[in-house]
């Protein structure tokens, strides 16, 4: 089937051919179409039984441009052929936090999927102050679940290379490459800043010297290290979560790269959600403490939930492989045990960089997170942002400094102190 763009009015028509879809739709005879429209770059639609809402799917189609810019932004549609391979792979390696795939099409650039709007888009719900006692351990799993199960500590040589090959995502790297590791540490036109900003404030950033080297680094790392198969764009926008149940949507930007990346996104935006909510609870008239210390808990547990798993299947794959461990000799255990403790220490370093990278964008360059730029109050908004930055640049530059996470929710609570100001 030829590609087409499908409407509000041609869903049904669509979808009335997809046998496999209309038995979650209950058969239905008539479907209502609703165009759920938060999506940078994609359409995606909410249909339901007409006579039985509850019975209900959601599509999703990528359109041959930008969907927030328009037709003048080119972008390749053939990122849905990414998106679905990697739901398959994240599927298979972690099913409970993937949404179910009801029917996909390369042709038509679409998926079909599980409806997950009763559970809200994490990112809107964090700006509320709702906390996720559940959501440190569901994303730690997720992330050692595909990181680990991606890369050559269990893939044999010739299956990762063509995993790689198979994941080559040229055009969604390229606004990463742009947008996260470029234009926001130079003066450049994309760049939106806060008013309240001063000269001095982007000179922090824009004119150091160290700074701009550790992002280039951290940039030439995203570009070269094909190390895991990552979800690629891993932020509270793209996880959508309820109490019991978290599901990470939308890997279009789906790449072997560094596993620090997806680690260090998810971080570096509970950080910001930490440091926003200095003014969104007490504008409120609520003491922030509890939900802020949620955060800097949650940034706490992500990291040592992510390592303490990826550790445990990385012993338990070794242990399982019989005659292949060089690990026999007396002290091997120990040895073994100390490459892990070390390989685990570099994907922390580049984790901490990463969240850098992912925190200074956000507010020097082009896309913004609601969390911090949707408070009106430009002159709160820009001590926010100059937190951020701090922090930003200590990690990056410093990244290679820290032993462990709790040293990076110290600085953190030091910039900005649980009880808000
Ligand atoms: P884009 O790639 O265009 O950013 P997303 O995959 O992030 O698109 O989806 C855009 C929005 O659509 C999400 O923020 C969410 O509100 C909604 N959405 C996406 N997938 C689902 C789903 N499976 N169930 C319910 N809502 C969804
Ligand atoms: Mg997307």
């Amino acid at each position: 089937m030829a590609y087409r763009q499908l409407t509000v009015g041609t869903v049904p028509d669509y979808l009335q051919g997809v046998p496999e879809v209309m038995e979650h739709l209950g058969g239905a005879s008539s479907l209502t179409v609703q165009e759920v429209g938060d999506g940078n770059l994609n359409f995606v639609y909410i249909v339901s039984n007409a006579e039985n809402p509850a019975q209900s799917v959601v599509l999703k189609q990528a359109v041959p441009f930008l969907r927030v810019v328009g037709e003048s932004w080119p972008l390749p549609k053939e990122r849905m052929r990414i998106e679905i391979k990697a739901l398959a792979k994240e599927t298979e390696l972690c099913p409970q936090h993937v949404p179910q795939v009801y029917h996909a099409s390369e042709e038509m650039c679409l998926v079909v999927m599980q409806n997950l709007a009763e559970h809200g888009v994490l990112r809107g719900r964090m700006i509320q102050g709702d906390v996720f006692p559940r959501l440190a351990d569901h994303v730690s799993t997720f992330l050692a679940q595909n990181l680990f199960h991606t890369s050559d500590l269990f893939l044999d040589h010739r299956t990762k290379k063509e995993q790689v090959a198979a994941f080559v995502n040229v055009d969604l790297c390229k606004i990463t490459e742009d947008f996260v590791f470029t234009n926001p540490y130079e003066q450049h036109e994309t760049n939106v800043y806060n008013p309240e900003l001063s000269d001095a404030d982007l000179a922090f950033v824009h004119e150091d010297r160290d700074l701009k080297i550790a992002v280039a680094e951290m940039k030439y790392a995203f570009m070269n290290n094909a190390q895991a198969l990552l979800h690629g764009d891993l932020h509270t926008g793209s996880i959508m979560a309820g109490a019991e149940e978290t599901y990470m949507i939308d890997p279009e930007f789906a790449f072997y790269g560094p596993m620090g990346f997806d680690v260090g996104a998810i971080i570096a935006n509970v950080l910001m959600s930490y440091f926003s909510h200095e003014f969104w609870l007490p504008q409120k008239g609520q003491d922030p403490t509890p939900v802020r210390t949620w955060h800097l808990q949650c940034v706490e547990e992500i990291w040592g939930g992510f390592a303490q798993k990826f550790d445990a299947l990385w012993k338990a794959h070794v242990e399982s492989q019989e005659g292949h461990l060089y690990w026999d000799y007396p002290q091997g255990e120990a040895h073994f045990q100390a490459q892990r403790e070390r390989f685990l220490h570099h994907v922390l370093v580049d984790t901490l960089g990463f969240a850098a990278c992912k925190m200074m964008r956000r507010i020097l360059g082009l896309a913004k997170v609601a969390d911090i730029a949707d408070i009106a109050d430009l002159k709160a908004r820009a001590e926010i942002e100059r937190k951020v930055l701090t922090l930003g640049k200590e990690l990056v530059v410093n990244r290679g400094r820290f032993e462990n996470i709790q040293e990076v929710t110290a600085m953190a609570r030091n910039l900005s102190p649980l009880e808000g100001r």
